[in-house]
């Protein structure tokens, strides 16, 4: 009997109907199956009604804004004043976003609250305009990353995170130490480094060789720099290579590179990564810039606006990282590989 009871609780409740040793000893057990068999049936139902609640959609767009410099004169449509640049990140505020680094993005690993949505910051060339540190190390307080720390700090839950897409450049830094204690600084503070050639060179009509040599460099320069490797990489200009593989995976003598998303520049909000039309090799940005001219469409104001009129286009967390939620009707753009994590309300 003793050897019964230790050996499991199907076991132990048709031992006490045989030999009807009473129900005391053997009923525990099997409530505590049943109520773990309740318990979890009452989650699932908590979930579900808290993604259809927060109206989830986690099948949803999610604007991927790519800036450039933030400088007090722009000298060209990409830059985009400290001012204009507060701007952009009030608005994301107000509209209930969150943001996510690119690897985040591209990884599927979307932590934010239930209800809010996700918006992806990167920042392209690593100037100084981004990130610029004084004799002591503290951050200037109008560059990019000041901004966004800054109105963090104002608005709490607005993670202050991007990633920042470097090539040799540096952020103007030329002797190793200083490059290196930029690199780690990003790192330290939760900021995502990305891949954006050595050169920052049109690859479109190189060779393979020249495309990898490009990428791994670049890549080996950060890796023995801040020991992260880039997850993902943006295409200088946009422009994707003969072969748009090149720029995923590659090598260079020992070193290989093996990226989990390539971005573009593009003109549209990005597929969440839980979706069929999430295609790692080629992944729209939208530039930072308000509806003027050739941006009246297809730039970030624009498409804020649009998402913001189109809710059940947005992607709208149900703040369970592990789920993915979204309504029922939404199935069949579910990537089969995310079945397992589905919650379809
Ligand atoms: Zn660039």
């Amino acid at each position: 009997m003793r050897l019964r009871l230790l050996s499991g609780v199907g076991l132990i409740a048709v031992t006490a109907v045989v030999c009807g040793c009473g129900s005391e000893p053997a009923a525990k057990p099997v409530n505590t199956a049943a109520n773990t068999a309740a318990k979890l049936k009452q989650a699932k139902a908590a979930q579900l009604a808290l993604a259809a609640k927060v109206k989830a959609n986690e099948l949803g767009q999610i604007p991927v804004l790519m800036f450039h410099r933030v400088i007090k004169n722009p000298a060209t449509t990409d830059d985009r004043t400290p001012e204009q640049f507060r701007g952009d990140l009030e608005r994301l505020v107000k509209d209930g976003y969150v943001p996510i680094t690119a690897a985040e993005y591209v990884t599927g690993k979307i932590d934010i609250p239930a209800g809010k949505h996700a918006v992806v910051l990167t920042f392209d060339d690593s100037s100084p305009s981004q990130l610029t540190l004084d004799e002591m190390g503290n951050l200037a307080p109008d560059t990019a990353i000041g901004i966004l720390r800054d109105v963090a700090a104002k608005n709490p839950g607005f993670r202050p995170v991007a990633t920042m897409y470097v090539t040799r450049d540096m952020f103007g830094k030329t002797v190793r130490d200083e490059q290196a204690q930029m690199l780690l600084w990003l790192k330290d503070n939760g900021f995502d480094i990305g891949n954006h050639t050595r050169d920052h060179i049109n690859l479109r009509g190189r060779s393979e060789k020249e495309v990898e040599e490009q990428i791994a460099t670049i890549q080996t320069m950060v890796s023995s720099l801040a020991f992260v490797k880039p997850v993902t990489i943006a295409l200088p200009y946009g422009n994707q290579p003969h072969n748009k593989k090149w720029a995923m995976h590659g090598k260079l003598g020992d070193v290989t590179y093996d990226h989990k998303g390539v971005f573009l520049a593009g003109y549209t909000p990005a597929p969440a990564p839980f979706s069929k039309s999430f295609d790692p090799l080629g992944i729209p940005r939208i530039r930072a810039m308000d509806k003027k001219g050739d941006c009246k469409q297809f730039c970030s104001v624009a498409w804020l606006d649009w998402l913001k009129n189109n809710p059940d286009m947005r992607y709208t967390s149900d703040g369970d990282p592990l789920t993915v939620a979204f309504p029922k009707f939404k199935n069949p753009f579910l990537r089969t590989s995310f079945t397992a994590r589905a919650l379809a309300y």
